[in-house]
């Protein structure tokens, strides 16, 4: 089975879409790779999940990614007296370092890392940014604080600090175990939230390893401040725009999404644009005008893929949400304007060979009308690098390697297919014509482009260019 679109579809897994019926109807209606949300939920019931999702792959013959979403260090405040507190501008108010007996002037943090590096002038934001404050003056265990934008503050709550960098490790004990629980079941990809700096991508994959893809979700001011570093030390990066859209502001958000995308891009590497995409739907069978707009524009950008969070997790209506942002992918892809504008952000230093050599098969697919490009690909560099182009032939990426054919579910471009690895040139001319075949890719006497990296079976190098005549591979040029 073929999708119509070169952008791909990440879903959030559920309670409204955690059965296998709803998982299949998700995968038909267009989802590429299911999240399963670890801010959420038990670790039997993730397990069923990816069970169901593997079972689900062997039934539909077409690989299928799942991403691990570690929770990371949220930071909430504690357990409020009376549970809430009612605050107004103006009003002076303190945090006091303790995980409960809050009073009503005293508001409990449980976490020492913040009064440890917080500075008078630093906001907190409570709530998804709700209410602000900023802080007069702290010590090692109080802050004490006056209220700029007033609102309810209980128990629990999330909150922000985007001035403050803390010195805290991205993994908690519980992404830790979250984390060897995962790699056991075998996700694909590992999202880490909240990452603040490179290095907290390097602590990130000692662990990992090569056991999964890691994601670096940007949500936080100090990882827009080395986003070139964090892009190159991670497999795949999110525009995590919840968490994001508070610690900036929401005005800025748009300019930063086109510079993560761009920036992926370039380094080549996978970019999902996330959350509230298509917010409203999960209270209503069709979105707004301008969700629609909002998933165009990250196609626009040229985002490998877009997200849907509390839509397909918890929504009334996960299957029509999935459908619908397929269709506005599709419609978007096919719009007039679509290739002058992501021809407009195409990367032009191709100063590598592999990249050179990349960017003149896109270039020479389109020159001769081929229908696809068959990438061989056993890390999937090779396909990532013919998707940089965004290149309007269509891309069969073809690997040896199971965890590749799964990844490439987020890869712009790209349809994934697992096969044998080929050992020789003839071997792979066949199996490109062949495979280009039987998926549906070409027709007897096209002229497909044919891209691999020789010698065979070795990861990174893609140097090999060959036009084949399908029906006829002895013809090739
Ligand atoms: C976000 O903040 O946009 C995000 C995707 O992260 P989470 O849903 O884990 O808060």
């Amino acid at each position: 089975m073929r999708r119509h679109r070169r952008a791909k579809i990440v879903a959030t897994v559920g309670p409204a879409s955690a059965s296998p019926e709803m998982l299949k109807a998700l995968f038909l209606a267009g989802v590429d790779t299911f999240r399963l949300n670890f801010s959420h939920g038990v670790h039997e019931d993730h397990a069923k999940v990816h069970t169901a999702i593997r079972a689900l792959e062997m039934e539909v013959g077409r690989p299928i990614g799942i991403l691990l979403d570690l929770q990371g260090p949220k930071i909430r405040v504690g357990t409020i007296k009376d549970g809430k507190i009612t605050v107004a501008p103006g009003e002076k108010i303190r945090f006091v370092l303790s995980g409960t007996n809050g009073d009503q002037r005293s508001i409990p943090l449980p976490h020492p890392e913040i009064f440890a590096a917080v500075l008078p002038g630093h906001d907190l934001l409570i709530d998804d940014g709700r209410v602000r404050i900023r802080v007069d003056r702290c010590g090692s265990n109080f802050i004490e604080a006056e209220v700029i934008v007033g609102g309810v503050i209980s128990n629990r709550k999330g909150v922000n600090l985007p001035g403050t960098i803390l010195d805290l490790s991205p993994l908690t004990p519980k992404d830790r175990t979250d984390l060897a629980f995962g790699l056991a079941l075998g996700v694909d990809w590992i999202a880490l939230s909240f990452v603040q700096k490179p290095s907290d991508v390097i602590e990130a994959r000692a662990l990992v390893g090569d056991q999964a893809g890691l994601v670096a979700k940007i949500e936080k001011p100090s990882a827009l401040d080395h986003i070139d570093d964090i892009i190159m030390l991670s497999d795949a990066v999110m525009v995590a725009r919840g968490d994001l859209g508070v610690e900036i502001p929401p005005e800025d958000v748009p300019g930063r999404q086109k510079e993560i995308v761009r920036a992926c891009r370039l380094a080549v590497k996978p970019v999902i644009v996330a959350t509230q995409m298509l917010d409203s739907m999960v209270a209503a069978p069709t979105p707004t005008r301008a969700e629609a707009s909002d998933v165009a524009t990250a196609i626009y950008d040229g985002a490998d893929a877009v997200m849907l969070s509390a839509e397909s997790a918890t929504g009334s209506y996960p299957r029509e949400t999935v459908e619908i942002m397929d269709r506005i992918i599709r419609s978007t892809e096919q719009h007039k304007l679509y290739r002058s504008i992501i021809d407009a952000t195409r990367p032009d230093e191709e100063t590598t060979a592999p990249h050179a050599v990349a960017a003149a098969a896109a270039d020479l697919a389109e020159a001769i009308h081929a229908p696809t490009i068959v990438a061989f690909t056993s890390s999937g560099t090779t396909a990532a690098r013919i998707a940089r182009k965004r290149s309007a032939v269509p891309i069969l990426a073809i690997t040896p390697n199971l965890r590749t054919s799964r990844r490439l579910c987020l890869l712009w471009g790209a349809h994934s297919l697992l096969s044998e690895d080929a050992h020789t040139y003839e071997e792979m001319v066949d199996r490109a014509t062949t495979r280009a075949l039987s998926e549906g890719f070409a027709r007897v006497a096209d002229l497909i482009v044919v891209v691999a990296g020789i010698p065979f079976g070795q990861a990174g190098s893609t140097n090999n260019l060959r036009v084949v005549h399908v029906g006829r591979p002895q013809l090739c040029v």
